[in-house]
């Protein structure tokens, strides 16, 4: 087997999160449980949400907790992470390559004319979905209207019916209809990719055995299927963690508890602490033991003993561990 290689892929667009590290905490663990590497790539192709202040803010608090990466490009200092905004034309030259194949189309439709489509959908009881108005445009009609220079996305085909399957190391086999699929924005107006192709390609080119992120990412899978696919590639092994949850089981948010790392960092809690306790949301140690070190875990690391029902984050538990 391969060497195995994780990472994490966090967006820059705003504090440091809890739920970085903690999946970050779980990548780097399996990873080196294993004797790979863990990396860090910033996707930052958001250019109109990202900020290189978060940026910093993450990598400082990475490593303030001390979920360092193992490596980087050679631009920006030792242990610079991968940045998509460094990599632009990458992604541009594969999504040409699945225009080329048949795999993706270009759209032309305008703002006005998705939301025209969407606003009939909802009218007529139905989610709003791209309904594949240009996908069936020839290539010739499409290149035409490309060289008279009328702005358009690249696009994904996904298949109209029958059923995506994938397996999750933590779920087992997961299906999720094609039909609830979109035909996913591959490449904006302005060239720049979306998370779904940069993500892909990043994964594939860097390597990543194990794509071990949070479960809101489940629904993205099937794209991410389908794009592996076309491309002739292999696809990392899927593992999609469970969410941290406020004590009242909705979705951890900063009204109930402080999500930035910064604040448990600035109120003095130790930062090995802070892991001994993430290491602890839906894991459990062999031996049961309850205080923990980062080797420790790494020791004895089998992500198999994660379990699902979704972890409760308690600010105030974490206090006392100081
Ligand atoms: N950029 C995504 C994020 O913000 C990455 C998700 C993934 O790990 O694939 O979390």
């Amino acid at each position: 087997m391969s060497k195995v290689r994780t990472r994490i892929a966090p967006s820059p667009t705003g504090f440091p999160h809890v739920g970085t590290a903690y999946i970050a905490l779980f990548n780097l663990a399996f990873a080196k449980a294993h004797g790979g590497d863990f990396i860090l790539r910033i996707e930052d192709t958001d250019q109109t949400r990202s900020t290189a202040q978060s940026e910093q803010m993450i990598l400082d608090a990475l490593r303030w907790v001390g979920l360092d990466w193992s490596e980087g490009p050679d631009v920006g200092g030792p242990h610079a992470p991968y940045r998509q905004s460094e990599r632009k034309n990458i992604y541009k030259q594969y999504a040409e390559e699945l225009l080329d194949k048949g795999h993706a189309f270009r759209c032309f439709a305008t703002a006005e004319e998705l939301d025209q489509m969407r606003a009939e959908q909802m009218a007529r009881g139905e989610t709003p979905k791209y309904d594949g108005r240009y996908a069936k445009l020839s290539r010739e009609q499409s290149d035409k209207l490309a060289a008279e220079g009328k702005p358009f996305v690249i696009r994904m085909r996904v298949p109209d019916e029958g059923v995506c399957k994938f397996d999750d190391m933590l779920r087992g086999e997961v299906e999720i209809p094609w039909s609830q699929v979109d035909m996913q924005v591959l490449l904006k107006t302005d060239g720049l990719p979306t998370y779904h192709l940069a993500n892909v390609v990043d994964d594939h080119l860097m390597q990543i055995t194990h794509v071990i992120r949070g479960e809101e990412w489940i629904n993205s899978a099937p794209k991410h299927q389908l794009l592996y696919k076309y491309f002739g590639w292999e696809m990392p092994v899927l593992c999609h963690m469970p969410l941290l949850r406020n004590p009242d089981k909705s979705k951890l948010s900063k009204r109930k508890n402080p999500t930035s790392i910064t604040y448990y960092r600035d109120a003095g809690v130790l930062p090995e602490a802070l892991l001994n306790y993430l290491g602890r949301m839906g894991y459990s140690m062999p031996n049961e033991a309850e205080k923990f070190t980062l080797d420790d875990m790494i020791a004895s690391f089998d992500i198999k003993r994660v379990s699902l029902g979704g972890p409760i984050f308690d600010v105030e538990k974490l206090t006392w561990l100081n």
